[in-house]
Order: C-alpha cells, then sequence, then structure tokens
C-alpha cells in the first residue's frame, strides 16, 4: 500500500489571532483547488479554539507542538493529551530538537509523551536527528537510533509518524541533500515495521521540496520557517501532491 504523503506545519513560538485566521484561509482556499497532499499545522496552545474553529470541515487537520507526559495533577504549565484532543487536534509533535536541547527532555520522557499522545488517540510526530558535531562525528545512525528506540522499546511504533530532523539543518537555511536525507530515512525505515510516514524536516521550502519528496523513503515534511507563509507552504504541498 502507497504510503500518502503528509506535510505538517510547524508554527513554533509564532502566531497572533489575526495572523492566523488570514494565514489559514490562504490555504484552505488553495487547498480547495486541486490535489493536495494530506497536510496539518501544528500551532502554540493558545490557538487550538481559533484553529478548531476555522478548520472544522476543512481537509487541513491541526495539532500541538508538545505535549505532557502526564495526565494529569500537580504539573504547572503543563498540557495533557486528553486536552488536546478535546480541541479536536489529531497531531502532536513530540522529541522536537528544541525540546530536547532547549529544555533538556531526555529519549525516556520523549518515549512517555509519545505514549501518552498515543493513549489519547493522538498520532504522535517522533522527531529524531542529530547536531552537526554528531555528523561530523560519523554517529547520525547510532544518534538517530538510539532516539527511536527509546520509544520502540515502549511499544509499536503504531499510528504513529516519523520525522528526521537534522538539527543542523532547522531554522539555517541549510538543507541536508535528497541524498543525505534518504539515506537516514532508508536507515530508520529499516527499524520500523509497516508502512510508517517518515517526513524530512530542516529548511525545507517551496524550492527544494519537489527534490526531497522525490526521494523513496522521504513521505512529506515537517515545514518550520515556511509554514508561516501561505505561498510557501502551499507550493511544498503541492510538491508533496505531485510525484
Ligand atoms: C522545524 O521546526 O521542525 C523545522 C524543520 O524548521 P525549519 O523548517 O524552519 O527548518
Amino acid at each position: 500500500m502507497a504510503r500518502t504523503r503528509l506535510v505538517a506545519g510547524n508554527w513554533k513560538l509564532h502566531g497572533s489571532r489575526a495572523a492566523n485566521r488570514a494565514l489559514l484561509e490562504a490555504i484552505v482556499e488553495a487547498m480547495g483547488k486541486g490535489a493536495s497532499a494530506e497536510c496539518a499545522v501544528c500551532v502554540p496552545f493558545p490557538y487550538l479554539q481559533q484553529v478548531s474553529g476555522q478548520l472544522a470541515g476543512t481537509a487541513l487537520a491541526w495539532g500541538a507542538q508538545n505535549v505532557s507526559e502526564h495526565a494529569q495533577g500537580a504539573y504547572t504549565g503543563e498540557v495533557s493529551a486528553a486536552m488536546l484532543a478535546e480541541f479536536g487536534c489529531r497531531y502532536v509533535i513530540v522529541g522536537h530538537s528544541e525540546r530536547r536541547h532547549l529544555y533538556c527532555e531526555s529519549d525516556a520522557q520523549v518515549a512517555a509523551k509519545f505514549a501518552a499522545a498515543q493513549g489519547a488517540g493522538l498520532v504522535p510526530i517522533l522527531c529524531v536527528g542529530e547536531t552537526l558535531a554528531e555528523r561530523d562525528a560519523g554517529i547520525t545512525e547510532e544518534v538517530v537510533a538510539r532516539q527511536l528506540d527509546a520509544v520502540l522499546s515502549k511499544g509499536a511504533f503504531s499510528s504513529a509518524v516519523l520525522a528526521y530532523e537534522p538539527v543542523w539543518a532547522i531554522g539555517t537555511g541549510r538543507t541536508a541533500t535528497p541524498q543525505q536525507a534518504q539515506a537516514v530515512h532508508a536507515f530508520l525505515r529499516k527499524r520500523l515495521a509497516g508502512e510508517v510516514r517518515i517526513l524530512y524536516g530542516g529548511s525545507v521550502k517551496a524550492g527544494n521540496a519537489a527534490a526531497l519528496f522525490a526521494m523513496p523513503d522521504i513521505d512529506g515534511g515537517l515545514i518550520g520557517g515556511a509554514s508561516l507563509d501561505a505561498r510557501e507552504f502551499l507550493a511544498i504541498v503541492q510538491a508533496a501532491a505531485k510525484g
């Protein structure tokens, strides 16, 4: 069975009610015309109400960028998977490199978040990726295998999405070449059973998306900066819809 391509936007810490409305209107309007890949936006928590209201009944799904590993309790500032489900989220990003590095999320914590998301019926988008120092040291496969195995050791990777995001390519304008990305995707796919979608993330733009998506093991993209620009994002979605 062919894997349906997915393009997911990661808005990070960006947005306002007015900007969100305009961005989503432009995306949804253009998506209604012509072929489209599956696509989603992962937005900051406070905008879930707005986004769920605007996107209900459209082909654009939505999700969050983080989730607590806990179901409830004295965890000030945290948001549970059940809360995200109440707002109609389909996806939640777990283990983004910014969470791993800026907020010291461990592999074990990311695995617990993954399980919490699945327990609430959400589709986790698990991010893995090496730093530049790790790539230069020749340990890319070791790093991504460790990050993935932390999740696999807790159970099957069913109904989830994997995203390979080399840390050195995120927000830097420096994209992995299609061949570099494909090599890691093929390595990751061998560790997974079934038809798991593996997205590439790291400075994907309208100009490089088609070449990346042409690779046999790249099933779409996780898009940061370019997801805030309707034209760029739509061009990436169109590149995923072709091919
Ligand atoms: C990301 O935030 O996951 C990402 C890939 O960002 P960018 O596309 O801006 O590199």
